[in-house]
C-alpha cells in the first residue's frame, strides 16, 4: 500500500505525469506509479456543457484500485464540472483514497496567453499537492499563500505558494504513513 498511482483519464501528455510524480515525491515523500487509468472517458462527457463529470471519473478510478495503491490520482486534460460548479480544477475524497486533477485550465493557452512551461509546471504541482492534501485529511486553509487555500480562478493558483503553511504541514505529518497521529 505504498504507492501513489497516477491514472491518466483519456489522453494525457506524459510530461504532466512527470510533473505530478515530482510533486508527489517532493511534498509527500511517496513514490508514484502510472496505472492503466481510464482510456475511454466518453461515458462521463456531458454534451450540453462540453465538459466531463468529475464524480463519474473519480468513482471509476477508486472502484478497483491496484493492490499496492495507497492513493489513486486521476489526471485529465479535459474540462471538469460538477452540476453546482461552472468548472473544477480538481476534486478529492477528504481523508479518502482518490483524487482527480484537470490540467485543462492550468494552461496559459486556455486564457489566450502564450504557453509558459515553467508556470504550467508550477500550477500542476500546486493543484496536485492540493488535491492529494485533501486525501490526507487537509481541509481548505485560510492562510493566503498556503497550498491548501482553495482556488476559484487560475490567478488564485498563481497567488498561493506551493508550500503547506506550518499548521497544514503539521497535520499532514501526522497523517502520512509511518507517522502516528491525529488523523490516522
Ligand atoms: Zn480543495
Ligand atoms: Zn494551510
Amino acid at each position: 500500500m505504498s504507492h501513489v498511482y497516477l491514472m491518466p483519464l483519456g489522453r494525457v501528455a506524459p510530461v504532466i505525469l512527470e510533473i505530478m510524480s515530482r510533486a508527489v515525491v517532493d511534498a509527500f515523500g511517496l513514490g508514484t506509479r502510472v496505472g492503466h487509468g481510464v482510456p475511454d472517458i466518453s461515458y462521463a462527457y456531458d454534451p450540453t456543457r462540453n465538459q466531463y463529470h468529475v464524480s463519474k471519473l473519480l468513482m471509476e478510478i477508486i472502484k478497483d484500485p491496484p493492490a499496492d495503491a495507497m492513493r489513486v490520482v486521476g489526471i485529465a486534460e479535459v474540462d471538469l464540472f460538477l452540476p453546482i460548479f461552472t468548472f473544477l480544477f480538481g476534486e478529492a475524497q477528504l481523508g479518502g483514497k482518490g483524487a482527480i486533477l484537470s490540467a485543462h485550465r492550468l494552461h496559459n493557452k486556455f486564457y489566450g496567453l502564450k504557453h509558459d512551461p515553467q508556470l504550467f509546471d508550477e500550477r500542476v504541482r500546486k493543484e496536485a499537492i492540493h488535491e492529494i492534501g485533501h486525501t490526507f485529511g487537509l481541509i481548505h486553509c485560510f492562510d493566503p499563500v498556503c497550498v491548501m487555500r482553495s482556488s476559484t480562478y487560475v490567478e488564485d493558483v498563481d497567488y498561493k505558494s506551493i508550500e503547506f503553511c506550518s499548521s497544514c504541514q503539521t497535520r499532514l505529518n501526522h497523517s502520512l504513513p509511518g507517522k502516528k497521529g491525529l488523523f490516522g
